[in-house]
């Protein structure tokens, strides 16, 4: 199980995060509201995901005819779980453009001095990033392939309406050209949305894979064996992958639910659930303490009206209220039996059937 989330987060080992950021600060504007078209900073925990799923590992070596790709990281995948309207679409685009076009390959160890500079990888906008003695640094891939995968049509324009306006309001425009189908990049790269009627790109190679909702990919809709095809091709290209979603329901046994149950060591999970002792969701007091706890941080976020729409669908459907603005895994109110209680009862109908 992974350890609870503390807010103290320490950055102590090699990473391309900060380059990630300071790339996607200077290449992606934020896509809407009142800030349309400032510079994208991250979020605290945003930027702590970020820092972890580029973290580097203290061993790995800079092979130049030959670069160690996904292997060079110490996380394999992430998953980021977190409650409704924390930014996990803007922030989804704001990682596969880093992916697409940002330099998220590890390119050896800098001794001091190395600056790694846009102009050099096919992009005029002047950005550039001046490397302390012992960073780990960065090169793009040279032809990059990226999947963005959601249940539905609807749910993957939450990633690529921001992606989408982040190219068109910002210096990728130059380099990168955005469609409905999919986003065409330079050197024959490109970035393909894949939804349940959209399969025809499923298994090619790839090498990064954003998978939005993922508490939703269950085996009864096919999308468990979807988003299990799609790391298969991610991992035939060494790339790595990301999965972002709401805390879900743990009767469904969805591929959110399965990686975070098995947590390997080398899957970063975010998850900040809010601890028991902070009360009860259907109780308003209790319900400010939560949201402010699982809302820390994402300071566009007006938990006023979060609360509004929290005390309203607690009073239609209570699990899904908790597990949608209380990020706690909670059962839907439908299902009247633990799961574990149900196997239990029909294995033992199974085994009085045989001994009959
Ligand atoms: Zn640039």
């Amino acid at each position: 199980m992974p350890t609870p989330v503390s807010n103290d987060f320490v950055v102590n080992f090699p990473t391309l995060g900060y380059l990630a950021a300071d790339w996607i600060e200077w290449h992606c504007p934020i896509p809407d509201g009142f800030k349309q078209g400032s510079p994208y900073v991250m979020a605290d925990w945003q930027l702590w995901c970020t820092v972890n799923h580029y973290r580097v590992k203290n061993t790995a070596k800079w092979v130049p005819d030959n670069p160690v790709r996904g292997p060079a990281f110490f996380y394999r995948r992430s998953l980021v779980v977190a409650p409704q309207k924390t930014g996990k679409g803007p922030w989804t685009a704001s990682q596969a453009l880093f992916e697409a076009r940002g330099p998220a390959l590890f390119a050896g160890w800098a001794k001091g001095g190395e600056v790694y500079e846009c102009r050099h990888h096919g992009c005029g906008c002047g950005f550039t990033f001046e490397y302390e003695p012992g960073d780990p640094m960065g090169m793009p891939w040279p032809t990059p392939l990226i999947q963005i995968m959601a249940t539905s049509e609807d749910q993957v324009d939450n990633i690529w309406r921001p992606l989408t306006s982040m190219v068109k309001n910002g210096p990728l425009i130059e380099s990168v050209k955005p469609g409905e189908e999919f986003i065409r990049l330079p050197n024959d790269g490109r970035i393909d949305k894949i939804t349940s009627n959209a399969m025809s790109r499923l298994g090619n190679p790839i090498t990064a894979c954003f998978q939005d909702e993922n508490g939703l990919y269950t085996r009864s809709n096919k999308l468990t064996k979807t988003a299990r095809t799609m790391r298969r091709g991610v991992a035939g290209m060494s790339g790595r992958s990301n999965a972002t979603t709401n805390a879900w329901d743990p009767s469904e046994k969805s591929d959110a639910q399965e990686t975070y149950d098995l947590h390997p060591a080398d899957v970063f999970v975010f998850f900040r659930e809010a601890p028991a002792s902070l009360g009860d969701f259907k109780k308003k007091a209790a319900r400010k303490r939560i949201l402010e706890y699982v809302y820390e941080g994402s300071w566009w976020v007006d938990l006023n009206s979060i609360e509004a729409e929290a005390a309203e669908l607690v009073q239609l459907d209570p699990a899904e209220a908790e597990r949608f603005y209380g990020n706690r895994l909670v059962q839907g109110q439908g299902t009247w039996l633990p799961p574990e209680l149900w196997e239990k009862a029909y294995a033992g109908r199974a085994l009085a059937a045989q001994s009959a």
